[in-house]
């Protein structure tokens, strides 16, 4: 699937950077030891902006749900169409949710609750991006 061209900004490098080199980080508070996503300047919960750290997780994360896309606004999406859009959970916290397209599972047979592990795929400015395949 096509997929947009992403560009990282000043705050959102470091993620984009580990992407590109095969990892997924988050971004940690360790005052609070909270993550927190998508990245802030501050932490959303001790308002300091000095104690927060990139950290690499695990790449194992859960389907909360998901719905199916059949007319997405993306023109770079459309040929795509119909594809799913689901909700991942991050094993290190449930909160942390990311979006998924689910390469390889068929629309509408997606199990939710079912376990899932990250892969990096390019998008159409050469940007790696985090996705999920539903684990074995
Ligand atoms: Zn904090």
């Amino acid at each position: 699937m096509a997929k947009q061209g992403v560009q990282p900004d000043e705050l959102t490098k470091p993620f984009w950077d580990a992407a590109t080199n095969g990892k997924l980080v988050i971004q940690n508070c360790t005052a609070c030891n909270r993550l927190q996503n998508p990245p802030l300047p501050r932490c959303g919960q001790c308002g300091s902006g000095d104690n927060l750290e990139w950290k690499e997780m695990s790449g194992r994360g859960t389907i909360y749900n998901y719905c199916v896309v059949y007319d997405c606004p993306i023109r770079s999406l459309q040929e795509g169409q119909p594809f799913n859009l689901a909700v991942i959970m991050l094993e290190e916290d449930p909160a942390i949710q990311m979006y998924s397209h689910l390469p390889g599972t068929p629309v509408d047979e997606v199990p939710i609750g079912g376990p899932v592990r990250v892969v990096f795929e390019p998008t159409a400015n050469g940007q790696v991006v985090p996705e999920w395949e539903v684990a074995a």
